[in-house]
C-alpha cells in the first residue's frame, strides 16, 4: 500500500522543484530559483558570486535531467519525478549530494557575504525559503542544521540535509 504520507511528501518536493508551477521542472526553474536567491541577499548577477550560482544552478539541472528525464525532452514531469528522480536518488543519496553541492556551495556564499564557509541559521533559513521550504519549516530545518549549536551552518551540513530531505524515504 502506498501511504499518502508519501505521496504528499512527494508533491510537496515536486513542486519545491517546480520553482514557476508550471507543472513540470526544466531548466527554467533553477535559473528562477538562482535569480531568487540573488534578489533576496542583494547579490548581482554578474558578480563573481551570482556567476557561480547561475553555474551551480545549470549543473544541478544538468545532473537532475541525466537522471529522471527518460525521454530528453528537457522536461522533468512528475511521473518522472517520481518514477526516476526519487528512487534513483533513494537509492544513491550521494549522487543526489554531488549534483547539487556546486549549487548549494553558491548559495552559501551569496547568503553569506564573509566567506568562511558558513551562513548563520537564520540566513540558511532564507535560503531554504527561497528554494521553496514552507515559512513555518525553513527556521526549524536551518536551526536542526545546526549540530553543534554554534549558530553557523557549514556546506557539509545543509548538502547531506538536502540530500536527506529531497530522497523521501518511503
Ligand atoms: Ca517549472
Ligand atoms: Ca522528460
Amino acid at each position: 500500500m502506498v501511504s499518502s504520507e508519501y505521496e504528499r511528501r512527494i508533491a510537496a518536493r515536486f513542486a519545491t522543484f517546480d520553482q514557476d508551477g508550471n507543472g513540470y521542472i526544466d531548466r527554467e526553474d533553477f535559473s528562477v530559483a538562482a535569480k531568487a536567491l540573488l534578489a533576496e541577499f542583494g547579490t548581482a548577477a554578474r558578480s563573481d558570486k551570482g556567476q557561480a550560482l547561475y553555474l551551480g544552478a545549470e549543473a544541478f539541472w544538468q545532473g537532475m535531467a541525466g537522471i529522471a528525464d527518460r525521454d530528453g525532452d528537457q522536461r522533468i514531469t512528475r511521473d518522472e519525478f517520481v518514477n526516476g528522480a526519487v528512487k534513483r536518488l533513494r537509492d544513491n543519496p550521494d549522487r543526489f549530494a554531488e549534483i547539487a553541492r556546486p549549487f548549494l556551495h553558491a548559495a552559501l556564499a551569496v547568503a553569506n557575504p564573509d566567506g568562511d564557509g558558513a551562513a548563520s541559521v537564520t540566513d540558511t533559513a532564507r535560503v531554504l525559503r527561497i528554494l521553496g521550504v514552507s515559512e513555518d519549516l525553513a527556521l526549524t530545518a536551518a536551526a536542526a542544521l545546526d549540530g553543534d549549536g554554534d549558530g553557523r551552518v557549514g556546506e557539509g551540513e545543509i548538502v547531506t540535509a538536502f540530500a536527506r530531505y529531497f530522497t523521501v524515504p518511503e
